[in-house]
């Protein structure tokens, strides 16, 4: 495993917590330089250490929320600036929302759009022209989820980010695929990271709030799905080129069923 990303670049957004940390760490131990990008700068921080002592011979923080355009821009011609042309991008920041279609609010759709679904255009817009221009190929992923492939009144608005997510990667692996450029989205099921805690339930108090995420926060607990897991699945997912990755037992009944 180890050296298998020696010398190469990857920059991995949402690097600050579950998913993300995991797979910057992951890709630190396969040897490659890392980029640690998130809005928490001090967890970006953390990981970057982290990703130094696990093997990456260099690592850096980026602040930046992936929601906002200009600060991508900036974040992009920074790290062109300062690193080169990440091989390996990793759109993987996002949020969750939770709520039947009636309870979400526009600003709750607005707010879970302009982070899952622009931070990922974002991203794949500004590193994809960079990996193109550099015409040395290179890989982008997308972290979709397994709620990309099923309906539910559980979490329309969060469903609907990932399925837009899974579609843009499917259009740009597509559309990359000549220049060399692989494109794969990850589909995870339930994972146990910090999203529960943070995610929004719309049309509740805020007492009601705390319960929920409680709630759901012991269902991921139960399940126990390390992101560890799934960032070795970002890894193969990369040097095997693959498409779409459902990752979780429940991850690949939703993709099978969607068919
Ligand atoms: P997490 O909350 O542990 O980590 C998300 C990270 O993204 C945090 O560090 C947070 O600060 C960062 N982030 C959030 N909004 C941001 C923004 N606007 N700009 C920059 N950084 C931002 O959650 P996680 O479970 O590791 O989630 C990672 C990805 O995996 C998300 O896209 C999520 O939707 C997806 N996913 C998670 C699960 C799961 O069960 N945990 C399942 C399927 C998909």
């Amino acid at each position: 495993a180890r050296e298998r990303f020696g010398g190469q670049l990857v920059l991995v957004t949402g690097a600050a917590s579950g998913i993300g940390k995991a797979t910057a760490l992951a890709f630190a131990e396969a040897g490659a330089r890392v980029v640690a990008v998130d809005r928490d700068a001090a967890g970006a921080e953390e990981t970057a250490k982290l990703a130094r002592q696990t093997g990456a011979p260099e690592a850096w923080p980026e602040t930046a929320d992936v929601s906002d355009g200009p600060a991508m821009e900036a974040l992009a011609a920074g790290t062109l600036d300062r690193y080169g042309v990440p091989d390996v991008v990793v759109n993987n920041a996002g949020i969750g929302l939770a709520g039947s279609f009636l309870d979400t609010t526009p600003e709750d759709w607005k707010q879970v759009l302009d982070v899952n679904l622009w931070g990922v255009i974002h991203g794949c817009r500004l590193y994809g022209r960079q990996l193109v221009d550099r015409g040395e190929g290179g890989h982008i992923v997308n972290t979709a989820s397994a709620a990309a492939f099923l309906p539910s009144r559980a979490l329309p608005a969060y469903s609907t980010s990932k399925a837009a997510v899974l579609m843009l990667s499917e259009c740009l692996r597509a559309e990359l695929a000549p220049h060399g450029i692989g494109v794969s989205a990850i589909c995870p099921g339930l994972v146990n990271t910090a999203i529960t805690g943070s995610a929004r339930h719309a049309g509740v108090s805020d007492q009601e709030q705390e319960r929920r995420r409680a709630k759901s926060a012991r269902l991921y607990r139960l399940r126990n799905y390390p992101p560890e897991k799934v960032a070795r699945a970002v890894v193969r997912a990369v040097l095997r080129d693959t498409a779409v990755v459902p990752v979780t037992s429940e991850a690949r009944g939703a993709r099978l069923l969607s068919r």
